[in-house]
């Protein structure tokens, strides 16, 4: 069992008042909070081995580039890449969901197709609805029951020889359903499909084998996992990123630049021009040495009770409608409550101190297949507690009386 107590404490923020009540935070979903470990290995950074990387001789140059090499070493062994060249620093989900995309922009014909899921962030729909529109290929959606769950069959309909990649989430933001991923690539596999897998979600509360789901691509934020703002990685099997050009031109991809031809830089290099997050990969590092010090299996028990004990209380609540109820679910609950509009219980309860999130969480086709505006979406870590689910509720309650 963890010491939920303990490792509040290694959370400073989990400390601070927010209109002048102890902090609730149940915003993991947009982003998590810091150890204070990852804090200081940032200002560490800073005041002892700033310098540029992959380029100076000098010794603090080397130190830098040790240290951001030790990271991508140590994300390749969490996600069990084969090479760490598979490994690929970026700013986010986003931009490694944006540099596979613009890398199919030289693959795919007219006629090609592009299978996504009604269940994605706007990350994973309109960098496919851009490459779609550049080359004449056609998007594919597969669509999801009442329960926010994907429908399967009609996934196995959609795939042909024309499928030429097939891009989900592992886990969706907006309702926790936990996807069949597997099942996925298998199935898209066999048709000779790439697969791109959509990991913003479910980095935080598992870790992925990517040899293992034998997924082509596995793109994900260390914003949502403990780590800095402005980090992530993409994973890509080796043969895909050497068959895809560069996303971006410029210094560190290049192997040698003349006026007629320039060649580029071997793996991972080729797609990390200028300089990057530095200070943000290595402390991506620091992170995921954290989550695994917690481990994986505790994280998942606790959160586990955490989301049984909220969906139990909140459904108490008459009138409240929980969106997502399949059973495969990471420690997120999406609701709303029959004619109250969620940002005016989430304005309210904010006043008590509770950070939720309201609106459309980025995925607006799955609130028009629900027909409603947006929900009340609580997402909750290891470092939550069950007593501040409780604060939740009640205070859910207090803002359903007011506003009803
Ligand atoms: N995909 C999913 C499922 C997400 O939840 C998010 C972030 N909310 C993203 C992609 C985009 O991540 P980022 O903004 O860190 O690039």
């Amino acid at each position: 069992m963890l010491d939920i107590q303990k490792i509040r404490a290694d959370f400073p923020i989990l400390s601070e008042k927010v209109n002048g009540k102890p902090l609730v935070y149940f915003d993991n979903g947009a982003t998590s909070q810091k150890p204070q470990i990852v804090i200081d290995a940032i200002a560490k950074y800073y005041q002892e081995i700033n310098a540029n990387i992959h380029r100076g001789v000098h010794t603090l140059s080397q130190l830098a580039t040790d240290a951001y090499e030790i990271s991508r070493v140590k994300i390749q062994h969490h996600i069990n890449a084969k090479f760490s060249h598979e490994v690929l620093f970026t700013s986010g989900t986003t931009f490694g969901i944006n540099l596979v995309a613009n890398g199919f922009a030289s693959i795919l014909k007219p006629g090609d197709e592009v299978i996504v899921s009604s269940l994605e962030h706007h990350s994973n729909i309109v960098p496919w609805q851009m490459l779609c529109e550049k080359t004449g290929a056609t998007l594919k959606v597969i669509p999801i029951n009442e329960n926010g769950e994907l429908i399967l069959e009609s996934f196995d309909a959609l795939l042909s020889e024309k499928t030429k990649i097939v891009t989900v989430n592992h886990i969706s933001n907006a309702l926790g359903i936990v996807n069949p991923i597997k099942y996925i690539i298998e199935k898209a596999h066999a048709v000779g499909a790439a697969v791109l897998i959509d990991g913003a979600q479910a980095v935080p509360h598992l870790k992925p084998d990517v040899q293992d789901l034998d997924c082509d691509f596995y793109a994900f934020s260390g914003h949502k996992m403990c780590g800095p703002t402005g980090t992530g990685i993409l994973y890509g099997k080796e043969e895909w990123l050497n068959k895809l050009p560069p996303y971006q031109g410029g210094g560190e991809m290049i192997k040698e630049v003349t006026f007629e031809k320039t060649t580029y830089a071997d793996l991972p290099h080729k797609f990390e021009a200028g300089t990057p997050n530095i200070a943000g990969g290595i402390v991506l590092g620091t992170a995921v040495d954290y989550l695994n010090n917690i481990g994986f299996d505790n994280i998942q028990k606790q959160e586990e009770a955490l989301l049984a004990h909220a969906t139990k209380r909140l459904l108490e609540i008459e009138g409240l409608k929980i969106y997502g109820t399949g059973k495969n679910k990471a420690s997120v609950v999406s609701f709303n409550i029959d004619g109250i509009h969620p940002y005016d219980i989430g304005t309210i309860i904010d006043k008590l101190g509770i950070a939720v999130r309201t609106g459309h969480h980025c995925a607006q086709p799955i609130m028009n297949f629900f027909c409603i505006p947006g929900t009340i979406r609580a997402s909750f870590s290891f470092y939550n507690t069950i007593e501040e689910i409780d604060t939740m509720v009640e205070a859910v309650k207090k803002a359903k009386t007011m506003l009803s």
